[in-house]
This record gives structure tokens, C-alpha cells and sequence, in this order.
């Protein structure tokens, strides 16, 4: 089985002339040598880099892809303010406490009062909404760094077909 004539021909030079492909699936025995010395090297680093970044990526998307949780749009912000009133003791600092949430729409942003008996809820879905958010962004930019890494890796392991006349 080994001694097909097309194999032979990978080391014979000279010997595969007949029209025969030299990629026939039947003939070609021996795998393809993995190039050695520099390129190789560069090759494993770069897979090892890619792997990394992929388990990143699986992260992030698993977080998206579970994600069950209800959620607002939007920051909430809890602070204290003054109320205005001449009298009231947040003139001497004891400031009420107020919630607003803050949200893009259309490239503007509203604030929302939050009523006070809604924040911790409101808190907690703002909070869920910025998590997604920023898996989101995650997904993106691991995205990305994957789709550059494949070209760096494609070019380590290319090879220059350049056959030699008369071979
Ligand atoms: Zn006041």
C-alpha cells in the first residue's frame, strides 16, 4: 500500500509527469509535513493565543446566552439633594435621597425619577443591563482579536507554492 506510485512520486523528482495530481487523495500517504523552525514556532504561539482568547469569548457568550434576568435600560444613580426649601434641614447637609434613571434614546439621554419604593429593583436591573452590556462589548472586541489572530496564523502556516522548472 505504501509504495503507490503517486507517493513515490512526492520523493522522486521527476517521476509524476502523466497527468496525474499530485494531491490524489488515494496516493498521498504521507501527511503533510508541519514546517518546521520559525514559522512553526510562531504557529504555536499564536494558537496558543487564540485558545486563550476563545475560552474568553465562550465566557462572555455563555453569560449572554443564559442571560434571564429582567432588566431597564439605562443607569441608575442614587444621590442626595436639596430640596430648595429655606427651612429644611437639607441646608445643613442632611441631603434627601433621591434615585434617577439615566438613559440613551436616539443619541439623547433622559432621567427618569425612580420612586423610592422601585430602587432597589430599578438598582438591580440597571445593574444586569450593564452586565449584558458589557459582554456584549466583550463578544465584539474578542471577536475581532480572533478574526486578526486567524490571519497572523494563516500566514505562519502558508507556503509559498513556487515550483522549479523541469521538476
Ligand atoms: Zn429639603
Amino acid at each position: 500500500m505504501a509504495g503507490t506510485k503517486k507517493s513515490v512520486g512526492r520523493k522522486a523528482k521527476g517521476a509524476v509527469r502523466s497527468g496525474a495530481t499530485s494531491d490524489g487523495r488515494r496516493g498521498s500517504v504521507r501527511p503533510v509535513p508541519i514546517p518546521s523552525g520559525k514559522s512553526s514556532a510562531r504557529a504555536t504561539g499564536l494558537r496558543r493565543e487564540m485558545r486563550g482568547l476563545v475560552s474568553r469569548l465562550s465566557r462572555a457568550l455563555d453569560v449572554l446566552a443564559s442571560a434571564k434576568q429582567p432588566l431597564v435600560k439605562g443607569v441608575f444613580q442614587n444621590y442626595g439633594v436639596r430640596c430648595g426649601k429655606a427651612s429644611c434641614w437639607c441646608n445643613d447637609g442632611h441631603l434627601h435621597d433621591t434615585g434617577i434613571l439615566a438613559a440613551y434614546e436616539d443619541g439623547k439621554r433622559h432621567s427618569i425619577y425612580v420612586r423610592k419604593r422601585d430602587r432597589p429593583r430599578i438598582q438591580r436591573q440597571s445593574a444586569e443591563y450593564r452586565r449584558l452590556r458589557k459582554a456584549r462589548a466583550e463578544v465584539v472586541r474578542l471577536s475581532e482579536a480572533i478574526a486578526e489572530l486567524s490571519d497572523a496564523l494563516i500566514d505562519a502556516l502558508a507556503e509559498e507554492y513556487a515550483p522549479r522548472r523541469g521538476e
